[in-house]
């Protein structure tokens, strides 16, 4: 006894009673699916870390690799059911998984651009700090720039706050800044802003 493909109804005959596709037809129908799921989590993923700096949380590297698992996860379901699929083998628990991290990377991206682009400029706060360090990691669909400054926050010894390229050229080490930070409408902080300390902030 094995399930149909496609429908996920038993069968013991190759034509599925449910469905009526014949086990070759199933086959083929769910690797088409399976690949359109696929393509709209590729596309989610390589928005993902083009959204998530506009409103840079500032727990942003963390979740960059969290999403990274999630995608190198995601990937590996997704060559597993293929495979299996092919084989003519039982499918319906990893089907129901990876359905469950296909929209992911939109419901992620979209949580943290919404978090930053509901929040109230009323809500700013401004946190004075030094630079202590200058990070660019390049590649990375548009690279990573990130200033190094000690951590405000309890339990946390530093941050790594996720900067444009003008603003990682003008500030250099040692620099005296003012951090702007909103708390984010689903209580992501995010920073708004850097400033150079005494500047008057935008
Ligand atoms: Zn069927």
């Amino acid at each position: 006894m094995t399930r149909c493909l496609d429908c996920g109804s038993e069968r013991i005959v190759d034509q599925c009673p449910s469905c009526g596709l014949t086990s070759a037809a199933a086959e083929l129908l769910f690797r088409k699916r399976l690949l359109k799921q696929t393509t709209f989590f590729l596309a989610g993923s390589l928005l993902f870390p083009y959204v998530t700096p506009i409103y840079a949380p500032l727990d942003l590297d963390l979740m960059l690799v969290f999403f990274g698992v999630i995608f190198f996860v995601a990937l590996a379901v997704a060559a597993i059911l293929d495979r299996r699929a092919r084989n003519h083998q039982e499918i319906e628990i990893l089907k129901r998984v990876y359905a469950g991290f296909i929209p992911l990377p939109w419901i992620l991206a979209s949580a943290i651009f919404l978090n930053g682009k509901f929040d109230s400029a009323t809500k700013i706060v401004y946190v004075p700090e030094t630079v202590q360090g200058k990070f660019l990691m390049k590649g990375l669909v548009r690279g990573s720039r990130r200033l190094v400054v000690h951590s405000w926050r309890p339990g946390q010894k530093v941050e790594r706050l996720a900067v444009d390229a003008d603003d990682f050229e003008r500030f250099r080490v040692g620099d005296r800044i003012e951090v702007a930070v909103q708390p984010g409408v689903l209580g992501i902080p995010w920073v708004y802003g850097v400033y150079r300390e005494g500047a008057p902030s935008q």
